[in-house]
């Protein structure tokens, strides 16, 4: 559905973002022992009112504007899916492709250094294309892209 307004457009991008860091911080807190211990009250808490939000904020797909909020892709044959957030506010909205992080491939596939991908996100079209580095080549060092 498309956002009915601007405060709402706002509203949505920095809820996204909220329940984004809630996952980090609870996968930080889990892995430093925090979730079984010390901090389990309130993170327990964070969590149950976390959970209905993804199914909320899926209702959400475009802006007041009519720009997508969301773009995906995937990478590795599916392996990893990626999205981007376009601004809410269009005055932000980029002029230029936006690059992603490199995303580390798996390496359960093949051992070793499989690479990395970029995803190029396109502000026109609102797609992802991914580009694919190779691990650099263990005899010469240089890095090769493909
Ligand atoms: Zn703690």
């Amino acid at each position: 559905m498309y956002s009915p307004n601007r405060a709402t457009d706002e509203l949505v991008f920095a809820t996204r973002r909220l329940v984004g860091a809630v996952e980090w911080l609870d996968e930080i807190a889990s892995d430093h022992g925090h979730a079984d211990d010390c901090c389990a009250e309130p993170l327990d808490a964070i969590s149950s009112i976390k959970i209905d939000m993804p199914r909320l904020l899926s209702k959400f797909t475009h802006y007041s504007d009519g720009r997508p909020m969301i773009s995906y892709a995937e990478i590795d044959d599916g392996y990893i899916r990626t999205f981007h957030m376009w601004p809410p506010d269009p005055a932000d909205h980029p002029t230029e492709p936006v690059e992603s992080a490199m995303y580390e491939l798996p390496a359960d596939t093949k051992p070793g250094d499989r690479g990395h991908a970029i995803v190029t996100w396109c502000p026109v079209t609102f797609t992802g294309s991914v580009r694919y580095i190779s691990p650099p080549a263990p005899r010469n060092g240089l890095q090769v892209v493909r």
